[in-house]
């Protein structure tokens, strides 16, 4: 059993199957999506932190407000500390 850690970056993907390339998501996290020339979402290279709230709360409203529901957040935890009493020596 171990301690479960909690996340601390978060990801925002796109489906480009379920896009529709109308960008509604440009509009409503603009410092998170840029559209490229065809109208389709750039996001920005995550991860990002969750300690910054004003990025995590537009992008939980881009996903609200994706009519196709394309967009979604992954969460990351911390990488694991290695325990220096049970590291392996080669
Ligand atoms: S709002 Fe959704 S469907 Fe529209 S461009 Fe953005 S990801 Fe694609």
């Amino acid at each position: 059993m171990g301690v479960r850690r909690r996340p601390d970056t978060f990801t925002m993907r796109v489906n480009p199957i379920l896009c529709d390339g109308f960008g509604h998501c440009a509009e409503l996290a603009p410092e998170l999506v840029h559209l490229d020339e065809w109208g389709y979402p750039i996001i920005v290279d995550g991860p990002i932190r969750l300690s910054v709230p004003a990025a995590l709360d537009s992008a939980r409203y881009a996903v609200r407000g994706c009519p196709r529901q394309a967009l979604r957040l992954e969460y990351q935890r911390p990488a694991r500390a290695e325990s220096p009493g049970r590291r392996r020596i080669d």
